[in-house]
């Protein structure tokens, strides 16, 4: 039997700590709540729940090393992730092939943005303090990430995010968000970066129930599971290389 794929959830903290709605809607933080679920699905194992207020933000080279996909949320405090540990995540992800699920908010990290190599930026609104429905149509059905799902599912109140968004083509499209204000916006988006891939799910805004959403949960676990690392056997050289065959 294979082992389980072990998973590090990066969860910024801050929100839980200072706003009594986000305090209501996930009394043990966001990253308590996906782990909570991960912990019921068979395969994976969620083995820290890191936070930016935990020494090294949670992520030191012990953590980083035990990882095969980190999930990352985070929204008010982007700019205060040190940029050596953002480093660390990028090689990890490029040249060691962990897998990065980025939730939400964090489409402006720095992690997420030093992946991609654009703005990451978008239009947004969170109507009325209340939000809108949002329809999540499912347009790559043969994709690992829609298994077990039906072909679109809807969030009766969420926070809208529009196009367009600044991300290169990204290499799989699997999910594109329709918005009661009329809005669209590529909410589930794949990429391969060197030897990691990296996932973007959009659902997520802290003040609404999302991740206790069984949609949405199910879509996290099926993007882990599809981010995470391919083992090479013998790993792969990038040097001055004899030929394989005879040459004379
Ligand atoms: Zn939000």
């Amino acid at each position: 039997m294979s082992q389980p794929l072990r998973v590090t959830i990066w969860n910024e903290g801050v929100h839980e700590k200072t706003h009594p709605v986000v305090q209501k809607v996930y009394p043990q933080g966001m990253g308590h709540q996906i782990k909570s679920y991960l912990d019921t699905v068979p395969g994976i194992e969620a083995i820290a729940v890191a936070q930016l207020d935990d020494p090294e933000h949670g992520l030191t080279d012990a953590v980083l090393e035990q990882t095969d996909v980190m999930t990352w949320w985070g929204h008010t405090a982007h700019d205060r992730v040190d940029d050596a540990i953002v480093e660390k995540v990028y090689q990890r992800v490029t040249q060691q092939g962990m897998g990065l699920v980025a939730l939400h908010s964090a489409h402006y990290s720095k992690i997420f943005r030093r992946l991609m190599g654009t703005s990451c930026s978008l239009k947004w609104r969170e109507y009325k303090g209340i939000g809108e429905k949002e329809r999540l149509w499912l347009v790559d059905p043969a994709h690992p990430i829609a298994d077990g799902l039906p072909e679109y599912f809807e969030l009766e109140r969420t926070e809208m995010y529009g196009e367009h968004f600044d991300i290169p083509q990204p290499d799989q499209q699997v999910f594109i968000s329709w918005f009661q204000g009329g809005e669209v916006f590529r909410s589930g988006c794949c990429w391969h970066r060197g030897r990691g891939k990296v996932f973007y799910f959009r659902p997520g805004h802290e003040t609404l129930p999302i991740y206790y959403d069984a949609h949405v949960l199910r879509v996290i676990a099926n993007g882990i599971r599809w981010a995470a690392p391919t083992r090479i056997a013998g790993g792969i050289r990038r040097d001055n290389t004899e030929p394989l065959e005879a040459m004379e």
